[in-house]
């Protein structure tokens, strides 16, 4: 299966990606964290993407999808993935077209997670994940059982992303409604655009999710 996973920062694609990951068995693909990665060995690419991260704004296309198709070419990606993060501009959402089509494969959903953008900038603000396995936590909402220590793999280094902060969000939302949200009319046309309500706690959002999935 393979499937393209919408929403603005704070959606909540990360989780429902990982969660999908373990229960579908499909690789989770967010050229964010492909893109910190990057950032964190020093890379050639790394060092193009840090400042246009830190400042919230995207990254030129032809990187961004010279990555992707390389990463999809990998063996773990050949029964399926999810795609978080990308497309987010519509000549990425063309270029991921030709590149399937050249390759041989095909989008099976696509699906927006929608939430209101109020919402999201404490949701941003206060995250953070497990160095260790990447289980996402928030100061607020999803504090880990025992303080300072992952749920998921009993790790107790944790990290805050550079650009989860209150300025850099705003313009994150303000790039995700103006070049991204334009992309939902190409898969509307093709009759894979979804939607699952965001606002929802998250294992009824991962739920709603099964159901479009089957
Ligand atoms: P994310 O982890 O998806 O929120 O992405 C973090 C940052 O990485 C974004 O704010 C962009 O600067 C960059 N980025 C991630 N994916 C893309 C993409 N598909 N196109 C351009 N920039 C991207």
């Amino acid at each position: 299966m393979k499937l393209i996973l919408f929403g603005p920062p704070g959606a909540g694609k990360g989780t429902q990606a990982r969660r999908l990951q373990e229960t579908h068995g499909i690789v989770q693909l967010s050229t964010g964290d492909m893109l910190r990665a990057e950032v964190d060995s020093g890379s050639e690419l790394g060092l193009q993407a840090k400042e246009i991260m830190e400042a919230g704004q995207l990254v030129p296309d032809d990187l961004i999808i010279a990555m992707i198709s390389d990463r999809i070419d990998q063996e773990d990606c050949k029964d399926g993935f999810i795609l978080d993060g990308f497309p987010r501009t519509k000549p990425q959402a063309e270029a991921l077209g030709a590149m399937l089509a050249e390759k041989g494969l095909d989008i099976d959903h696509v699906i927006e997670i929608k939430v209101d953008d109020d919402a999201m900038v404490k949701r941003i603000t206060g995250r953070f994940s497990c160095d260790g396995c990447g289980a996402g936590y928030h100061d607020e909402f999803q504090k880990p059982k025992k303080d300072g220590v992952c749920d998921q793999c009993g790790g107790t280094e944790f990290t805050r992303r550079a650009d989860d902060n209150a300025e850099t969000v705003s313009v994150r939302l303000q790039a995700y409604h103006e070049q991204t949200s334009p992309i939902f009319s190409y898969y509307k046309e093709k009759g894979l655009m979804e939607e699952v309500d965001g606002m929802a706690e998250i294992d009824a959002v991962t739920e709603q999710m099964n159901a479009l999935l089957g």
